[in-house]
């Protein structure tokens, strides 16, 4: 079996990363103690990393009276889960119909009910457990950007109709009315996706899978991960957990434990903006009913309020990581063109992560080894999928079989040349961008 890495013992290691300075980061409920891990513990099921696939794995396994250990390198919602966009969608980037004829009619039609299910499930979740975190499903629009995408709209409202949604399709004025610019031809409304304050969901996942008996340790990177006889142990620099199974929840923030893992998805990091909280007048034009919304630009936009009224705009930016004011210059002018009533806007937060995307645009579910699962790749779409998957992997950690499981089980396979990802994806951003330019200069 492969073990990577030695395990490195020094003090800068057990250092819990801070979090970034965001709006969540300012807003949230506070954390649940997650001391570092120290010495050896033993569980039924180890999990490697604090998202929502992490937590949501835990939180089921001890719900099922299955003892587990969560070890996080930072701490619950220090990556993604704490750093998104707040939007619960449902469904996958592809149609249901799509989704029923790749996985055949048995697989598909429960493939299509668990992920159109998925924001349902973690509204659920969250009246379930009591967690705090400004939640409102008041639905989600996909905004048309162009005439071919509203015919799209078209088709993905019928299909989602046939199945007894209420997804609706929104003319040009409606969807400006609902939406407060009249930048886009239409789109589509579904009314099962919403918002939350996704620092606040993570950690309130955390404090109720704590409650149900789940140890979660922060500042615990996982460094080696081994076979140990019958079992796996998972070495952190202050401990290691031996179990029966584990679980990788690490999604964009993969990093070398286990080989090739990380070469299975593209990293690619997303933006966001969030103004001051918007006067009364402003906010009665602006997403007046609080839906969340995200568009069909090549390069996404999305946009919401947050419960206080503050406007936030996400997009896709630089590829790399860095301080570089001008990271947001492309958010920040289409929030901007979007929205000209704001007249300067008051931006008041700047943030970004890492959003995990697989090249057949499904999240993965893969066992790697006996007793050795992972869940990644939602493809920005990880607020209700990563919190389902974790249903899911909590359920194949108790030995469930893939033909009980309502998701493919796939073999993981690391991407061709994926060391040449970033200028690829460069000239990839570059193209759509310049397509996005030319289709809004042509409408
Ligand atoms: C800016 C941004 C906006 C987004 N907006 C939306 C949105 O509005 N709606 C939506 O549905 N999705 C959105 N997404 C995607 C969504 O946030 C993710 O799909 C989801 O949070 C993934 O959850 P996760 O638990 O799988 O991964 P993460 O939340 O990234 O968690 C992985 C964790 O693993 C830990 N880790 C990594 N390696 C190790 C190790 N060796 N040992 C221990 N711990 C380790 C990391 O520290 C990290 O905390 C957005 C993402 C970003 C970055």
């Amino acid at each position: 079996m492969p073990s990577v890495l030695p395990a490195v013992t020094t003090a800068s290691m057990t250092d819990r990363p801070a979090n970034p300075d965001s709006l969540w980061v300012a807003t949230a409920e506070p954390a649940a103690p997650t001391p570092p891990l120290e010495g050896e513990a033993k569980a039924d099921v180890a999990v490697v990393g604090g998202g929502f696939t992490g937590l949501s794995t835990a939180l089921h396994l001890a719900e099922a009276g299955v003892s587990v250990v969560l070890v996080e390198a930072a701490e619950p919602g220090w990556g993604a889960s704490g750093r998104n966009g707040g939007q619960a969608i449902p469904g996958l980037k592809l149609d249901p119909d799509e989704i029923e004829a790749r996985f055949g009619p048995e697989l598909g039609p429960r493939v299509v009910e668990l992920v159109g299910g998925a924001a349902d499930f973690v509204f659920g979740l969250i009246r379930r457990h009591g967690i705090s975190c400004h939640a409102a499903q008041r639905g989600w629009i996909s905004a048309s950007f162009s005439p071919a995408a509203l015919a799209l709209a078209g088709r993905r409202v019928e299909q989602w109709q046939r199945r007894g949604v209420g997804a609706r399709l929104l003319d040009r004025a409606t969807a400006a009315a609902l939406m407060g610019t009249d930048r886009y031809v239409g789109g589509w409304l579904d009314p099962r996706g919403g918002a939350l304050q996704p620092l606040s969901y993570a950690r309130g996942l955390a404090r109720a899978a704590i409650r149900q008996g789940a140890r979660i340790h922060g500042a615990s990177p996982a460094t080696v991960l081994r076979r140990d006889g019958a079992q796996w142990r998972v070495e952190t620099p202050g401990g290691s957990v031996v179990a029966d199974q584990v679980v990788l929840a690490t999604n964009g923030y993969t990093d070398t434990l286990w080989p090739g893992l990380a070469r299975s998805i593209i990293p690619v990091f997303s933006y966001q903006v969030a103004t001051r909280p918007l006067s009364d007048n402003l906010r009665r034009t602006i997403l007046p009913e609080r839906h969340v919304v995200s568009d069909t630009r090549r390069l996404l936009l999305y946009f919401r309020l947050d419960h206080d009224g503050r406007l936030l705009m996400g997009g896709r930016g630089k590829l790399k990581d860095s301080s570089d004011p001008n990271l947001y210059g492309y958010v920040k002018s289409a929030l901007a063109g979007l929205f000209p009533q704001l007249d300067r806007p008051d931006y008041a937060y700047f943030w970004g992560g890492k959003v995990a995307i697989t090249t057949d645009q499904i999240p993965h579910l893969h066992e790697l080894a006996p007793g050795l699962h992972a869940g990644l790749g939602y493809n920005g779409r990880g607020v209700a999928m990563a919190s389902a998957m974790g249903r899911l992997l909590a359920l194949r950690a108790q030995g469930k079989s893939a033909t009980d499981i309502p998701y493919p089980i796939s073999s993981m396979r690391p991407i061709p040349f994926h060391g040449l990802r970033l200028p690829v994806l460069q000239a990839i951003v570059g193209w759509r961008r310049m397509m996005d330019r030319l289709e809004a200069g042509a409408r």
